[in-house]
């Protein structure tokens, strides 16, 4: 009988959001959940499939705590997640290192499996179409900034992707549940929520759409400011665009995935639009916010992709002037459509080089835009300390771009005015001014408008 858990997370913010539910599941259910390994019972790795080191780093792991495991046989070992649901038998090989294997839809059979472990492996990895959670409280450590879950799955199914598999088709929680939630984080001394969803624009519940919710999370008393990621660049409303523009608290940034600047490559890889379609997406947030920041993910070396049409992407990223980006290299998913449709031919050598040349041109984009920055005064939400010193504050401006200040002491959820002295590829370095920021929305920011 398990009693204390330790849960390990891997991959991105839904993966995070989700160990949180599992914790606040958990909780009720009577188990403790621990921050270290030697104090627990039990551990569960919340796993990511998307990308093959992803699942490589899990392999690894798993190793690592069969290892343990020789010196603790009664460890409970529980697999969550994208890659437990991919991968299934794979996972339980014959080591008996691992227990349980839970899918992401599987969660609420975690008490019960905790309960039994121990009596030969299981396998919760039915998808389902309606679970999103809603009426179970997430485990949060107190903080500046609240993930909130508001839709699961995906329909558009990208040929490259594997989260419809993983995380089956879309659905939505009630916007009465997901209001309350962010209540009470205000509540709790939240001052930021992020709505997260792996479509996160496509959310509809009960006539209510993702810019109505977002209206309505942006009016909780107490939060300050509202984020939302990831969106797709084909459900971008003039009504959500302009909430963003014209909301104290919706912030000005919108990270839109373009994944390939060539139509070929989008079409191979069915995103849905052109890219000029998505340049007309990115050209209304321009004009209808115009200090909005705008970031993406970009990824190079998918099937066929040729050089000409690598060099499209890399013109996007000038074009554009994406604030940041995240760069990958193709790597194919198992069970994809591209993995049955096309042949994964660019040798891992080439794909590399090509992830090292988007993030050259992005990087000399970025340096130029907080470039742009410099003797601007940007309001700043702290999180935290700096990792580089303690004297040092942490904090983001509306548009999400990361600024350094010196402090006597640092405030995590302070507000404050800093006047940019310095910049850096990623971050912006600042001083401290004491005056309250009293000034309109998406001022003291450069507007980088390129298109
Ligand atoms: S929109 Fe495409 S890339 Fe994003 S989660 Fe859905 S299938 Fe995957």
């Amino acid at each position: 009988m398990i009693v204390k858990i330790y849960i390990e997370t891997y991959g991105c913010q839904m993966n995070f959001s989700d160990s949180e539910l599992v914790g606040g599941l958990l909780t009720e259910a009577g188990v403790e959940v621990v921050d270290n390994l030697d104090d627990a019972d039990g551990i569960l790795l919340n796993t990511c499939a998307i990308r093959e080191n992803a699942a490589e780093k899990i392999f690894h792991r798993v190793k690592q705590i069969g290892y343990a495991k020789r010196k603790r046989p009664d460890l409970r070992v529980g697999i969550l997640g994208c890659l437990a649901q991919n991968l299934k038998e794979e996972l339980l090989d014959d080591s008996g290192v691992v227990d349980f294997l839970v899918g992401p839809d599987g969660y609420r059979k975690l008490p019960e499996l905790l309960r039994t472990a121990g009596h030969g492996p299981r396998l919760e990895t039915e998808l389902s179409r309606t679970e999103t959670y809603t009426d179970i409280p997430s485990l949060r450590k107190s903080g500046v900034n609240a993930w909130v879950t508001i839709m699961r799955g995906c329909d558009n199914f990208c040929t490259f992707c594997v989260v419809p598999y993983s995380r089956g088709r879309e659905r939505s929680r009630g916007a009465d549940d997901i209001v309350s939630e962010v209540e009470g984080l205000a509540e709790a001394g939240f001052r930021q929520v992020t709505l997260l969803g792996q479509n996160v624009n496509s959310y509809g519940a009960a006539g209510e759409s993702f810019s109505s919710l977002m209206r309505r999370v942006c009016d909780v008393d107490g939060i300050d400011r509202v984020r939302f990621t990831s969106p797709h660049p084909k459900d971008f409303p003039i009504e959500l665009l302009e909430l963003l523009a014209d909301h104290p608290s919706a912030c000005p940034h919108i990270h839109l995935p373009l994944q390939s600047g060539s139509d070929a490559v989008l079409r191979r890889m069915d995103r849905g639009y052109t890219y000029s379609e998505y340049s007309e997406v990115v050209a209304r947030i321009r004009k209808i916010v115009p200090g909005a920041s705008i970031t993406t993910d970009l990824i190079a070396g998918f099937c066929g992709e040729t050089e000409d049409e690598f060099a499209m992407t890399l013109q996007a990223i000038e074009e554009v002037r994406y604030v940041s980006a995240f760069t990958f290299a193709y790597s194919e998913r198992k069970n994809t459509i591209a993995s049955r449709r096309y042949e994964d031919d660019l040798s891992r050598e080439i794909k590399h080089q090509r992830v090292a040349r988007m993030a050259e041109v992005q990087r000399r984009v970025s340096n130029e835009i907080h470039k742009d920055c410099l003797g601007t005064v940007v309001d700043v939400l702290v999180e935290g300390a700096s990792r580089k010193a303690a004297t040092e504050a942490f904090g983001r401006d509306p548009r999400g771009v990361g600024v350094v200040f010196p402090v006597e002491i640092v405030e995590p959820g302070e507000s404050v005015r800093v006047r940019i002295t310095d910049t850096t590829t990623n971050t912006l370095i600042g001083e401290r001014l004491d005056q309250p920021l009293i000034a309109a929305k998406g001022s003291g920011i450069g507007a980088h408008s390129a298109i």
